[in-house]
């Protein structure tokens, strides 16, 4: 198939797609947050010796717990989107990989984190076009979406160890698409114990690894 060599590239030091994706994994340990110059000391602060120092902290201790949501920054600092850009899946292409929370780019599809996940590594595959239902979009965009849904399954298989997915399209916002003029595909990975109390009691969902690690992780993983 032709979109299978669009997403291994031009590369001929590695051939097959499955031994670009064993350099890849063998160079990413499972699930373990990669090592940064500045994580450690962080870690050892915020994890070694909390007691010590709370005393010489500003702040009232009271009975609230505190969610600590960085990943939600993301949003914030992007603010309100132009008129121009009000479609996040046209705008997304236009920036970064890093602001545009993008894994991999392909020839007429594209794969991004889903800003506001369902599970930790939620993912969206998306034409490059504007079209809203499945029926529109071009026989090389189906197989191209198919591909990168194959390709995303198999990522987040080898880095978070999921044992199964949720994969589908919301078609119209009648069907519960929240973004129905441009058509994406949801990829999310669940595990055994992956469901606890907290939607249930506070809408809240509970995501260990913030989105820009997720990201990351995930792009450096993606067969080239
Ligand atoms: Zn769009």
């Amino acid at each position: 198939m032709t979109d299978e060599s669009h997403r291994r590239g031009d590369d001929p030091a590695l051939d097959e797609p499955a031994e670009r994706a064993a350099v890849h994994r063998d160079s990413l340990p499972a699930f373990e947050p990669a090592p940064e110059p500045e994580a450690p000391l962080v870690a050892e602060h915020a994890w070694g010796a909390p007691t010590q120092m709370s005393s010489e902290l500003p702040g009232v201790p009271d009975e609230f717990q505190r969610l600590w949501t960085p990943y939600r920054m993301v949003y914030i600092q992007q603010g309100q989107m132009p008129q121009e850009h009000a479609c996040p899946f046209c705008r997304a292409p236009e920036l970064g990989d890093d602001e545009g929370l993008i894994v991999a780019r392909g020839e007429t599809c594209f794969v991004l984190l889903n800003l506001y996940p369902y599970n930790t590594g939620h993912m969206m595959v998306c034409p490059y076009r504007h079209v809203g239902m499945y029926d529109q979009a071009t026989t090389e965009e189906v197989a191209e979406m198919a591909v990168l849904t194959q390709t995303a399954m198999r990522v987040l298989s080898q880095l978070t160890r999921c044992q199964g997915f949720n994969i589908g399209m919301n078609q119209g916002r009648i069907a519960g698409a929240g973004i129905a003029d441009h058509l994406h595909q949801h990829i999310v990975p669940r595990w055994s114990l992956d469901s606890n109390f907290f939607p249930i009691i506070a809408k809240t969902k509970a995501l260990p690894i913030l989105l820009e690690d997720m990201r990351r992780d995930i792009q450096a993983a993606w067969p080239a």
